[in-house]
C-alpha cells in the first residue's frame, strides 16, 4: 500500500510499504478514507521528537471503513463494513487509567513503555505514527492501518456526519474541547487562547460552547492573518502578537484583572519578538534546549490570580526558564495532557448532530495522499492560507 513516511528532518515521502496485518486477536484493519496533517506532525517533521526512525509511517488523525477484524474483537461493537473514526491515542479500555477515562495514559498500549519510563518516570499510551517513544505504531497517513483493541478504539460514525466533519473527532476537536473544559469556565469568564492553528480554533469555539463570556485569540497577524480572521469568525476578539503588547491588551480587555483562563495552543515551537523568545531560538538551534516555551511563559504571566493555565500544546522535554514563581505566587492551576479522545467522542458527536458546531470550518485544503510532501511543506511554512489539510488516500 501507499503510505507517508518520515525520512529525516523536513523530509517525508510517499512510499510503497507492506500492507498491515492482524497481529493480535483484538486488532482490526481499517481502509482509510480521510486523514489529516496535524500541528503535532510538524514537531516530527521539524525533528523535535526523539526516537523517530527512517521509514516510520506518519499520521494519527484518520478514519475509514473496517475491512478485517481479529478473532477476539467483540462483534457487537465492531464489524467489517463499519464506518469508523480512530482516536489518535490507543487505549485498552480495561486498565486503571482507562477505567478513570484517562485514555491517553493507558498502561497497556505502549510496547516501548521502558522508553517512556526512562524519559518521564511512567510511560504514556501508545500513539499512532508518533515515534518509538509512544510505541512505534504505523500511522494513518496511508491506505490502511492496523488498529489494536479495536472494540474499544473504534467509534462508529452516524451516516449523517460526513468525513469532513467526523475526521476531526480523532484529535483536534476533542483536543480543543478538553483544553476549554479544563478551564472550568464560569459565567462571565474571559478565556485567552494563544495560537490560532487548528487546535486553537477548536479551543476558541469550544470555550464559547462552554459558556465563556469573551474569548480572546492571539497569533501572528503578519505570518498567519487568515488564522486570526478565522478566530474572529468564531467569535473571538483577536490580538496580533506583532503590533500589540499582548499583556497590556489583555489587561484592557479584562478590566485590569487578566484572563480567568489561558490556553496554550502553541506548544514547543513558539516564536516571538522578545528577548526570551530569541534566547529559546538560539538554544534550540544549538541543540541546547528541547522546547521553545515563549507562549507558555506569556500565558502564565498574563493569567489572573487564581486562574487556570490549560496546555494542549505539546511539550517534549525540559522547559527552560518557566516562571514557576509567578505561577506559585498567583495560585494558578495547571491542566494539561495528551487528549483523552475516547471520553469526548460521544459528547462531540451529539453536539455536531444538534447543529451546535460544524467542524469542517477548519479545512482549507484537500489533496490526494500522494501530495502529502507538498502538503507538509505548505503547512509548515504557513503558506497559501493553509490551516488544515485533509488527505484523501486512493484519489
Ligand atoms: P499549528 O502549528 O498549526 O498552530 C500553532 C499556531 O501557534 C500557529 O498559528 C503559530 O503562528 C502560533 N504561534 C506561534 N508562536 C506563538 C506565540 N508566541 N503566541 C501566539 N501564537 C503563536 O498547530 P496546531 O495543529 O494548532 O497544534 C497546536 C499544538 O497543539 C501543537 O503543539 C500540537 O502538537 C498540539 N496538539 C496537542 C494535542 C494533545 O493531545 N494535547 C493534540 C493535537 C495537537
Ligand atoms: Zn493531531
Amino acid at each position: 500500500m501507499k503510505a507517508v513516511t518520515w525520512c529525516g528532518t523536513r523530509k517525508v515521502s510517499v512510499d510503497n510499504v507492506p500492507d498491515p496485518q492482524i497481529l493480535n486477536p483484538r486488532d482490526a484493519i481499517v481502509k482509510i478514507t480521510s486523514t489529516c496533517i496535524c500541528g503535532s506532525d510538524l514537531h516530527l517533521y521539524d525533528g523535535y521528537i526523539p526516537t523517530m526512525q527512517k521509514g516510520d509511517v506518519l499520521g494519527h488523525e484518520f478514519m475509514g471503513e473496517v475491512v478485517e477484524v481479529g478473532s477476539g474483537v467483540n462483534a457487537e461493537k465492531v464489524k467489517v463494513g463499519d464506518r469508523v473514526i480512530v482516536p489518535f491515542c490507543i487505549a485498552c479500555g480495561n486498565c486503571f487509567y482507562c477505567k478513570r477515562q484517562l485514555f491517553s495514559c493507558c498502561d497497556n498500549s505502549n510496547p516501548n513503555a521502558w522508553l517512556g519510563e526512562k524519559a518521564y518516570g511512567f510511560s504514556t499510551a501508545g500513539l499512532f505514527g508518533y515515534s518509538h517513544l509512544t510505541g512505534g505504531y504505523a500511522g494513518g497517513q496511508a491506505e490502511y492501518a492496523r488498529v489494536p483493541f479495536a472494540d474499544h478504539q473504534l467509534f462508529k460514525v452516524p451516516e449523517t456526519i460526513p468525513d469532513e466533519q467526523a475526521v476531526f473527532l480523532t484529535d483536534i476537536f476533542p483536543t480543543g474541547y478538553m483544553a476549554a473544559e479544563q478551564c472550568n469556565i464560569q459565567k462571565g469568564d474571559v478565556v485567552a487562547v494563544w495560537g490560532c492553528g487548528p487546535v486553537g480554533q477548536f479551543a476558541i469555539r469550544s470555550a464559547a460552547l462552554l459558556g465563556a463570556h469573551k474569548v480572546v485569540a492571539i497569533d501572528d497577524g503578519t505570518r498567519v492573518p487568515e488564522r486570526l480572521r478565522m478566530a474572529a469568525d468564531g467569535g473571538a476578539i483577536t490580538i496580533d502578537m506583532r503590533d500589540e503588547y499582548v499583556y497590556e491588551k489583555l489587561l484592557e480587555l479584562t478590566g485590569g484583572r487578566g484572563p480567568d483562563a489561558c490556553i496554550d495552543a502553541v506548544g514547543m515551537e513558539a516564536h516571538g519578538f522578545t528577548v526570551d523568545a530569541f534566547v529559546d531560538k538560539m538554544k534550540s538551534a544549538a541543540m541546547m534546549a528541547t522546547d521553545r516555551p515563549h507562549a507558555l511563559r506569556q500565558a502564565i504571566n498574563c493569567c489572573r490570580k487564581g486562574g487556570t493555565v490549560s496546555v494542549p500544546g505539546v511539550y517534549g522535554g525540559v522547559v527552560d526558564k518557566l516562571p514557576f514563581g509567578a505561577a506559585m505566587q498567583k495560585g494558578l492551576q495547571f491542566r494539561m495532557g495528551q487528549t483523552h479522545v475516547h471520553k469526548y467522542v460521544p459528547i462531540l458527536i451529539d453536539r455536531i448532530q444538534r447543529g451546535e458546531i460544524d467542524p469542517s470550518f477548519v479545512i482549507t485544503h484537500k489533496m490526494p495522499l500522494t501530495e502529502a510532501p507538498q502538503g507538509y511543506k505548505m503547512f509548515q511554512e504557513k503558506r497559501d492560507g493553509c490551516i488544515k489539510i485533509v488527505l484523501k488516500p486512493g484519489q
